[in-house]
């Protein structure tokens, strides 16, 4: 994920260090947008935020999300073609398969940015109702950043993305538990995004593309079109930090509007101060060719200060310090109750 910062709130147009800009993205939009129409329909039963902190509705779980979390970081590092990702593969294929699920795996070779040598890209596709053909998308990218590049000590060192890579993915695992237990109204595809950041930084030089999964992915729809149609998707990305804020992003608000209040007005219902009806920041992650290339809606939902706004300085991400203890199961699951609500919701 890539980002230019939008901090509206301070009235300051600024670019976060190691990030590239989003040039036709950034300088409008950026005012704070507290409108919100009124949702409708109801809150999920049994989430509650009490005296003695969050409970998410049944069936999810807080504890087992985020021991979904500590899973995948034990693996270690879960980069592109490496033997961490081919254990990641195997965890959430078995995991699926015994939740019901039938695990797909759409494949290409893709030339690695350092090696030149052809490496296997994977993307998952677990597609709950397959039969219907009215259908919405829920993504996650899966793959780690090779390094963590923006750490000030050891660049170089081991990065395994508790928070960027592993909190999106054990969502989708916890949600695993939900979704086919529900009389859902539409088809439902979790989609792993492989190679989100298969990017290197050598010498302040950028090898390597962003968004390799996502936009095969998409390119696919259009080349190969099926009768199914993706009225929306919600991508999710760094949503595990403990001190969780979420504002709209610029991009998410460019395409898909109306999702994005719709998202943010359900977390209200439900009494979630985290998230925050604004736009904040640009960021270019896996929604941009959702939208642009299968024009498919696509909002992203992501806390890119980590762990706070005040802290932006030293922040967590792409550094070392992106581990389990930053994260927690209340804040995967916050956002989780917020999209099962919002896949109860959907229409026929
Ligand atoms: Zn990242």
């Amino acid at each position: 994920m890539v980002s230019s910062v939008l901090l509206s709130l301070l009235g300051l147009l600024s670019l976060i260090a190691g990030c590239l800009p989003n040039p036709a993205e950034t300088g409008s939009g950026s005012s704070p947008i507290a409108a919100l129409s009124e949702p409708s329909g109801q809150a999920p039963s049994g989430a509650q935020i009490t005296s003695r902190g969050w409970r998410p509705p049944a069936p999810l779980d807080a504890k087992r999300a985020f021991s979904y979390l500590e899973r995948l970081c034990k693996i270690g590092s879960r980069t592109t073609g490496t033997a961490g990702m081919l254990q990641q593969q195997r965890l959430l294929e078995d995991h699926f398969v015994a939740l019901g699920g039938k695990p797909e795996w759409q494949v290409f070779m893709h030339k690695h940015p350092l090696t030149g040598q052809q490496v296997e890209v994977k993307n998952l596709i677990v597609r709950w109702k397959p039969e219907l053909k009215q259908r919405v998308l829920l993504c996650s990218h899966y793959d780690t950043r090779p390094y963590p590049d923006q750490d000030p000590k050891n660049p170089r060192g081991l990065f395994v993305g508790a928070n960027d890579g592993g909190s999106s993915t054990a969502l989708l695992m916890e949600l695993g538990h939900a979704v086919p237990k529900m009389d859902l109204k539409v088809g439902v595809d979790f989609v792993f995004f492989d190679a989100e950041e298969l990017v290197y930084i050598d010498n302040g030089m950028t090898l390597g593309d962003y968004f390799v999964g996502s936009t095969y992915f998409a390119e696919q729809i259009v080349s190969a079109p099926t009768e199914t149609t993706y009225r929306a998707g919600i991508l999710m990305d760094m949503i595990g930090d403990k001190e969780l804020q979420l504002s709209w992003d610029e991009v998410s608000f460019k395409y898909a509007p109306l999702l994005a209040k719709e998202v943010w007005g359900i977390a209200k219902e439900l009494g979630l101060k985290e998230f925050s009806p604004r736009v904040l920041h640009s960021i270019r992650d896996d929604h941009l060719p959702l939208n642009q290339i299968a024009k498919i809606p696509t909002i992203d939902i992501i806390d890119f200060d980590y762990p706070t706004i005040a802290s932006r300085s030293r922040s967590h991400w792409h550094t070392m310090a992106d581990t389990p203890d930053k994260c927690s199961g209340e804040s995967i699951t916050k956002v989780a109750a917020v999209v099962m609500t919002w896949l109860q919701r959907q229409k026929p």
